[in-house]
């Protein structure tokens, strides 16, 4: 059913618009202007001028000629950095960048195989419900986009995320809760070589409360991490500030807020301690999702896949996706695998047979949804 030099066509396409975070307009262009010639309505939302990017997510629906409830499918529209003057090329069977940039297969392989399931529906006129796709931008920087989203666009009430690394066939039913905090530790300055005891390190404080704080694996289902710790300074002064910024996951809700609590008491333990002070922020970036495996998108994702002849896996992951917003807003939504490998590096790449299994599998489950 699926035209894989077509699909290859328009995934390389694609991958050479520019579109890094808040700089997807030509990206938004193009995607409109093949929608709409696939019979698509297209709108695009105010989200752009919100989070001062240039293009707004995209909202597009095409009416059904099957019964049965709407389906949405969604996938992000930028893409890491990186990510500007790319220049697909395929290699022994895979599709790569040249080696200076991301390929943007992340995620321009869902949105690739949308629009190849789409058009191959068409051609072989196989009867689908209404699909609802929701377009976004900025997820690179924690789903800033999708969360500006309106949920209330869509009727669809089951979904699919196509963003995530694994072999075609893998389905996310679950993704953890993500917490950042950031903190700004205050000392008092002093010559660090004629009066030290004057001074208060911020380094020293910032130093002493990680070395309390629990990191990296918590266990099965939660991690915390310290990303940057800095304080730039010259070594003949005690340095008066220090800032740390780290990050809390879990499956389960209850256990981020009891990490961030326990980083939060070290923090303000080490600051009051060296008699200094600390200001800390904390943001709540996504809440988690668990869906079973007998919810709705989990059940057609998984008969597609079978209807194509791919194993189904399910699982869960530690980072988090639009379905993540989704699923907390009401639209039940997995997340499904699109065979795409080294994301997030300049060696990103996806094989020519994943990418067309992906686009099947799409098809599949867009067909599926009608019977
Ligand atoms: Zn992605």
């Amino acid at each position: 059913m699926i035209d894989r030099e077509r699909l290859v066509r328009t995934f390389m396409e694609i991958c050479s618009i520019d579109s890094e975070p808040r700089g997807e307009r030509g990206m938004a262009d193009r995607l409109t202007r093949i929608l709409t010639s696939l019979g698509f309505t297209v709108r695009e939302d105010d989200t752009g001028e919100k989070i001062g990017g240039s293009a707004g997510n995209l909202f597009a629906r095409l009416e059904g000629s099957a019964p049965g409830e709407a389906l949405m499918f969604s996938c992000h529209m930028d893409r890491v950095v990186p990510g500007v003057g790319v220049r697909p090329r395929i290699e022994g069977g895979y599709v790569v960048s040249d080696g200076s940039t991301v390929l943007g297969a992340d995620d321009g392989a869902g949105l690739a195989a949308i629009v190849e399931a789409i058009a191959a529906l068409a051609d072989s006129a196989t009867p689908h419900p209404a699909i609802e796709l929701v377009l976004t931008v900025a997820e690179e920087l924690a789903l800033v986009g999708g969360s500006h989203f309106d949920t209330g666009l869509l009727t669809a009430r089951a979904g699919f995320v196509i963003d995530a690394a694994g072999p075609v066939g893998e389905i996310v039913l679950r993704a953890p809760r993500q917490v950042k905090f950031s903190a700004t530790f205050r000392g008092r300055s002093a010559h660090a070589g004629f009066a030290p005891e004057e001074g208060v390190s911020a380094i020293q404080m910032a130093a002493a409360a990680i070395c309390r704080m629990q990191l990296l694996r918590i266990d099965a289902e939660t991690t915390a991490n310290i990303g940057s710790i800095s304080a730039v300074g010259p070594t003949n002064i005690v340095p008066d500030r220090c800032e740390l910024c780290g990050e809390v996951r879990s499956l389960d809700p209850a256990k981020v807020h009891a990490q961030v609590e326990e980083c939060v008491r070290a923090m303000e333990s080490a600051a009051a301690e060296a008699g200094g002070t600390v200001d800390i922020t904390t943001t709540d970036c996504y809440p988690s999702y668990s869906l079973g495996e007998d919810s709705p998108p989990a059940r057609l994702a998984a008969a597609a896949a079978g209807r194509i002849g791919v194993p189904v896996r399910f699982k869960s992951t530690g980072g988090g996706s639009d379905a993540n917003i989704f699923n907390s807003r009401g639209v039940e939504t997995v997340v499904l695998s699109c065979g795409y490998e080294k994301v997030h590096t300049t060696a990103e790449r996806i094989s020519i047979e994943q990418l067309g299994l992906l686009a099947e599998w799409v098809a599949a489950i867009m067909a599926g949804g009608g019977e």
